[in-house]
């Protein structure tokens, strides 16, 4: 069964004016379908074909054309649903606590984010795992690659990600991405990244 390009949960303009509607519109309509396009390409006929897209990622990411688009697939699906106008403007409950633990404090975990959104060279990814044992993580992968992937970045479950490629800013933000990572902050739906983290225990 081949993979379909959902249409985004709200308009292309809800983020404005932290990320503006033509990047966001780009971003799914181009970038996305184009990667939802190329891994149905990639495993048509394959063993892959009728796998969930967590399983693909374990088990076809060795393949390039399969890592490279279902990671492009996997992780904006991600990206989409944890960017929302409405929830939580905040992390509470057991993940703020669990945020606590790992990094001392909101600031500190934004600031540990931050860096490792900023040194990511070239494109790629920050994430935030969270591990069975509800230990938090975080991350940067390369290109489209996923902690879901066998031994890339930090394992567990991606709860929260951030796409540092040029194409998810540069419109905006041109060079800027640190303004951007920071913009990235102000649009986070924490309800959904903590229904991630109760899923990811
Ligand atoms: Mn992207």
């Amino acid at each position: 069964m081949a993979f379909t390009l959902d249409p985004l949960p709200y308009a292309y303009d809800a983020l404005e004016p932290h990320i503006d509607a033509r990047t966001m519109e780009i971003h799914h309509s181009k970038h996305h379908a184009a990667y939802t396009t190329n891994l149905n390409n990639a495993i048509a006929g394959t063993d892959l074909e009728n796998l969930t897209i967590e399983e693909v990622m374990t088990k076809g990411f060795e393949k390039a054309p399969v890592r490279n688009n279902g990671g492009g697939f996997y992780n904006h699906n991600l990206f989409w649903d944890i960017l929302t106008p409405g929830g939580a403007n905040a992390p509470s409950g057991e993940l703020s606590d669990a945020l606590v633990a790992a990094f001392g404090d909101l600031d500190k975990f934004k600031e540990e984010f931050t860096k490792a959104a900023t040194t990511r060279f070239g494109s790629g990814w920050a994430w935030l795992c969270a591990h069975k044992d509800g230990k938090l993580e975080i991350c940067s992968t390369a290109n489209q690659d996923n902690p879901l992937m066998p031994s890339i970045g930090c394992g567990g479950a991606p709860i929260l990600g951030l796409d540092v490629w040029e194409h998810a800013y540069y419109l905006h933000y041109q060079n800027r991405r640190p303004d951007y990572i920071n913009a990235f902050f102000a649009v986070i739906n924490w309800d959904k990244v903590a229904a991630r983290y109760a899923a990811a225990k």
